[in-house]
């Protein structure tokens, strides 16, 4: 596929892209558990894409992608935007794991891990 041709869209208007898809093919149910399931040997795709004593970067991402479009099955199934929830982690995560503090744990010995887990604490209250 020529990426070069390919504009790319927001999250919420691919989801809902898959939605229409799914409405017209399948009637738009899906059972979340169902799709869980679905999403775990997506999951081993991507293992096994990842595993390969020769890489392609095009596969490793193309079962990602898959993985993606079954997550966009469950959020469709509670008609929420998977996006609006992605936005959501990711400033909660930049806020637990505050990249300064990461740094000013490193700079006193602890590996990044090591930082991460001792924000985490924090965080937790622990
Ligand atoms: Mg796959």
């Amino acid at each position: 596929m020529e990426r070069e041709n390919i504009t790319t869209q927001p999250l919420t208007s691919l989801q809902e892209k898959q939605k229409e898809w799914d409405l017209a093919v399948f009637g738009g149910l899906r059972v979340p558990l169902n799709v869980y399931l679905r999403m775990m040997e997506e999951v081993d795709e991507l293992r096994q894409a990842i595993d390969k004593e020769e890489r392609r970067p095009e596969e490793i991402l193309e079962e990602s992608a898959d993985i993606v479009i079954l997550l966009f099955f469950i959020a469709n199934a509670y008609n929420q935007p998977l996006e609006f929830f992605v936005q959501q982690k990711l400033s909660k995560n930049f806020e637990k794991y505050n990249p300064d503090k990461v740094q000013e744990l490193v700079s006193q010995g602890y590996s990044p891990n090591e930082a991460l887990q001792v924000l985490k604490e924090q965080w937790n209250g622990d």
